[in-house]
């Protein structure tokens, strides 16, 4: 009776000693065929997140809106009801419009007023030039490109 509680403990402490030799030395040639096994699924899920995420950045990142003007609209009004006339767009005072860059005359064959950007004159937009800054007004699809036609009065070395 006590012999058989003595093997049983024995082969119990035996086993226990196995396992702990298991972790404390374990097969390591056996362990590192595992590594690929445990990588590579790791290295897919993050290959599926961020692709996702991409892809889901790529369809709903904030986009600039972008809208050509076509045609003329309405001039804008100051608060008490008059008309501003825009800087740098053909504009008819008669006709309350506001028109495409590059127009200088309405569909009844007005001629067109622009304000100049760079010192507020107006003048007529058929020409080029501002007669009071030498302005140089390019307005081309809604982008206003402005440059001057020369160095300003003094020379270039204010410039
Ligand atoms: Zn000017």
């Amino acid at each position: 009776m006590s012999g058989d509680i003595g093997t049983t403990l024995t082969s119990a402490w035996t086993s226990i000693l196995d396992l702990v030799a298991k972790v404390v030395s374990p097969d390591w040639n056996a362990l590192i065929l595992l590594i690929p096994l445990v990588v590579a699924p790791l290295l897919l899920l993050y290959l599926a997140v961020s692709g996702g995420l991409w892809t889901r950045f790529w369809v709903a990142k904030p986009r600039p809106k972008v809208r050509w003007e076509e045609g003329a609209h309405p001039m804008e009004l100051d608060a008490g009801g008059a008309p501003v006339p825009p800087v740098g767009l053909p504009f008819s005072f008669r006709a309350g419009l506001v028109y495409p860059p590059d127009t200088v005359r309405t569909d009844d064959g007005e001629d067109l007023a622009v304000v100049c950007p760079m010192c507020g004159v107006e003048r007529a937009a058929q020409l080029p030039n501002c007669g009071n800054c030498g302005l140089v007004l390019t307005v081309r699809r809604g982008l206003a490109v402005a440059r001057p036609s020369g160095p300003p009065p003094g020379g270039a070395a204010i410039a």
